[in-house]
């Protein structure tokens, strides 16, 4: 039989706050272990949360950008657990009532990948396992998350690694949260199940906790799927449960049984009011949402004449696009700064971590410089592209490397003389060029263009030497 992959994804995402969700503790990755605590975030008994607003703006933020609809009316539950990373053996949560629902991101498909819900939640404490001892440390302890909720309408391995990639970019321009998967601050529980091709009804489903990279999560889905389908063709059931991935082995293991939602006894928080919003609330995060990837692709491809694939490199990681619209504000064909970018900035660039953070030696005014030198037809491609190498090699300005007489650019009596020796000069290549060979044009023009060290605009030169050819 032929058996179909079905998959939901619940991504975690903490919010990039100063503080904390109910206390004034910082939200700070990386101190030193219970520095950044306190008798509310460790839940000591009669102490009161009270919501930081700033965490509800940047959930609304994201379930804008997610095209979800906000609920004007939204609470907070307690979700029962027991649990070392957390002390009050309850999370903070929203169950009924999340703030954000109905979304959905589009993949370059075409297909919507719907988001079920968008609900904000507390972060528990982290454990660290030495030999024979576990560890706790509680600076995580209620740092603010939203969980980002699918339906199941992921198919394969390589739409959950789009969609999770779109999630990242798409909240990274929000200003949501820096979406560091690696750090953690992104994790994703990937629900799998697999039904008959065709099928209506769903099959039982697994879930792979806390997945921190993309590839691993990949992996971990392809395993997932190959594995449930081996279970039901040797005529055995897939057994709800929770699993884990094994990065060691490839594999998937057994964590726990599945629990299900009663199971934790949610109930409202007495301790904090609901969370009500006006739509003028809503309109005025709307209006200090900046321009969304999807929307910059548009605007690079339809006005600015930057091919797809151009694009989606310079709107992949939004530090890269925001590089390029700061490098372009003063030139006219931007096309030229998206050259630069992708075909030698990123030469000099190796992994894409690296490219997230952009954090390249020149900036964009220095680009800029360099590129209305050539709009300017002050130097030419050739020489630009040599000394933007120069400029990121040392993260010096265009001053630097070219000179007063560099940029004198040539005059037009200097082309039309070295053109003219030029065509004297090779009477074979101008005869090929005649009988229709036109590469040896190319082999005039090269000549050319080192006679003028590098000043001459090549184009200028090619059409200069044509119509000589053309009146000889
Ligand atoms: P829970 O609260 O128990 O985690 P939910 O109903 O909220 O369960 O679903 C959690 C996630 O699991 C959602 O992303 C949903 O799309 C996904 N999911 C639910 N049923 C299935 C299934 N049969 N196969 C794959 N994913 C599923
Ligand atoms: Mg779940
Ligand atoms: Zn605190």
């Amino acid at each position: 039989m032929k058996y179909e992959l079905v998959v939901g994804l619940e991504t975690h995402v903490e919010l990039a706050t100063k503080t904390k969700i109910f206390c004034s503790c910082a939200n700070d990755f990386g101190a030193s272990p219970n520095t950044h605590c306190c008798p509310i975030c460790i839940g000591h008994p009669g102490t009161l949360p009270k919501i930081n607003r700033e965490v509800v703006n940047l959930a609304i933020k994201a379930g804008l950008a997610t095209n979800c609809t906000i609920n004007f009316r939204s609470k907070m539950d307690r979700k029962n657990y027991v649990y070392p990373d957390l002390a009050k053996a309850y999370q903070i949560s929203q169950y009924d009532l999340p703030i954000c629902k109905n979304g959905y991101i589009e993949l370059s498909s075409g297909k919507k990948i719907r988001i079920n819900r968008i609900h904000m939640e507390e972060d528990a404490g982290k454990l660290a396992y030495k030999p024979s001892e576990i560890y706790i440390d509680y600076n995580r302890g209620g740092v603010p998350l939203i969980e980002i909720v699918t339906e199941p309408d992921i198919s394969s391995s390589e739409e959950a690694k789009e969609y999770v990639e779109k999630l990242q970019n798409i909240l990274r321009y929000a200003g949501v949260s820096d979406c560091k998967m690696q750090e953690g601050s992104m994790r994703c529980d990937v629900n799998i199940s697999v039904k008959p091709f065709g099928s209506n009804s769903l099959g039982t489903r697994t879930e792979i906790k806390n997945m921190n990279s993309v590839t691993f999560m990949t992996k971990a889905i392809d395993y997932e799927y190959e594995r449930q389908i081996d279970v039901l063709e040797d005529g055995g059931k897939v057994v709800q449960q929770t699993l884990r991935y094994n990065e060691s082995k490839s594999s998937t293991e057994s964590m726990r049984e599945k629990e299900d939602a009663h199971d934790y006894r949610y109930f409202g928080d007495p301790d904090l009011v609901e969370i009500i919003l006006s739509s003028e609330d809503v309109e005025k995060i709307k209006k200090s949402l900046p321009e969304m990837p999807e929307s910059r692709f548009k605007r690079y491809t339809e006005t600015l004449g930057i091919s797809e694939a151009d694009a989606d490199l310079l709107t992949k990681y939004k530090n890269v696009a925001d590089f390029f619209e700061a490098a372009s504000k003063e030139i006219k064909s931007p096309k030229i700064v998206s050259n630069f970018i992708i075909g030698e900035i990123f030469r000099s660039i190796e992994t894409e971590s690296e490219k997230e953070n952009f954090d390249i030696s020149i900036t964009p005014v220095q680009l800029e410089e360099l590129v209305k030198l050539v709009e300017l037809n002050k130097i030419n491609m050739n020489l630009a592209k040599k000394t933007l190498a120069k400029m990121l090699k040392t993260g010096k300005g265009v001053g630097e490397f070219i000179s007063e007489s560099d940029m004198q650019g040539i005059s037009k009596e200097e082309v039309e003389r070295l053109c003219k020796d030029a065509v004297k000069n090779n009477e074979s290549a101008v005869k090929d060029y005649v009988s229709g060979k036109e590469k040896a044009l190319k082999a005039i023009l090269g000549s050319v263009m080192r006679q003028t060290k590098g000043r001459g605009n090549a184009q200028e030169i090619e059409k200069k030497l044509v119509e000589l050819i053309k009146n000889t």
